[in-house]
């Protein structure tokens, strides 16, 4: 259950594209597609008569075979950074860099094996911390999230059965989150209203239903990528090497098949520690944004 790595690919593929597009323009500009250079040598009559078929405009300017840009384009999907950017209020990466405050937030969970040691961890330094729930976990081990409410950490949607969100029906996608709620409420007395979609992946329908169930998009702009099996000083490393006021740092506390997740364990005092000497807090997500943990 790797919350990053397809948000990772999403993101790499995104920057592919973009510089693939920037490329483009640059040789367009300098060196001339030899396809140009091989029709400026033809005269307008033969064009005309060895062409394709085209219809002319009045002003005679050859139209445009499928019709105006705006018809193709219209539908075409947006990326998930075009998406980030138009749904601004709905997706929330980082709090203000005002105040010393930082938020850990854990996915994932719960599980028997990292959940209740990080917990433990937690309840030593007294940090309070926001988990990212997955439904059908909660639903086998609600003493677990029963014990994240007393100990006074948030919580979060992570779906229900964890799907790459960009391959269910709107219909699956919205069973997945009033399934979580449901269960959620059962076993806390409230229903979330921070959710945080598995992978990064979201579509643009799922985000205008979020909204309108009253769900803030929990992203993060600190990866620990200790989903890849990292030790502790690499776990360490990737959070304090880029943590600032305001950062959300992504870690899991809840283990996949066969994934290792000691690293964020052994890590977690040390990063504790280094954060109180720095003067900077921890706070919970609804904490750190202002905004209500339930509805
Ligand atoms: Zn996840």
């Amino acid at each position: 259950m790797h919350c990053s790595r397809l948000e990772t690919c999403a993101i790499a593929l995104t920057a592919v594209l973009l510089l693939t597009s920037a490329s483009g323009c640059t040789a367009s500009k300098t060196t001339p597609p030899q396809g140009i250079q091989q029709s400026s040598q033809l005269n307008s009559t033969s064009l005309l008569e060895n062409g394709p078929m085209q219809s002319l405009s009045q002003t005679g300017t050859p139209k445009l075979l499928d019709g105006k840009e705006s018809t193709l384009r219209t539908n075409k999907a947006l990326s998930l950074a075009d998406l980030h950017h138009k749904y601004k209020s709905t997706f929330l990466f980082s709090g203000p860099t005002s105040k010393r405050q930082v938020s850990l937030t854990f996915d994932d969970v719960p599980d028997l094996i990292y959940t209740p040691q990080i917990l433990d961890i937690l309840h030593n330094y007294g940090v309070r911390a926001t988990f990212f729930v997955v439904g059908n976990r909660a639903a086998a081990h609600p003493e677990i999230i029963r014990r994240m409410v007393r100990d006074g950490h948030a919580i979060g949607s992570h779906t229900f059965t964890h799907p790459n969100c960009n391959k269910v029906s709107d219909t699956k996608f919205q069973n997945e989150i009033t399934r979580t709620e449901q269960t959620l409420a059962n076993i806390t007395g409230y229903k979330p209203t921070l959710f945080r979609p598995p992978y990064g992946n979201v579509t643009e329908q799922q985000i205008l239903w979020l909204a309108s169930q009253q769900y803030h998009i929990i992203n993060w702009n600190v990866d620990s990528l200790d989903w890849k099996g990292l030790n502790a000083d690499q776990v360490s490393a990737n959070i304090l090497g880029h943590v600032r006021p305001g950062s959300v740092i992504l870690q899991h506390a809840g283990g996949g098949e066969g994934e290792d997740l000691t690293g964020t364990v052994q890590a977690l005092p040390h990063i504790i520690e280094n954060l109180h000497t720095q003067g900077i807090d921890m706070v919970t997500i609804p904490e750190l944004f202002h905004i209500s943990a339930g509805k």
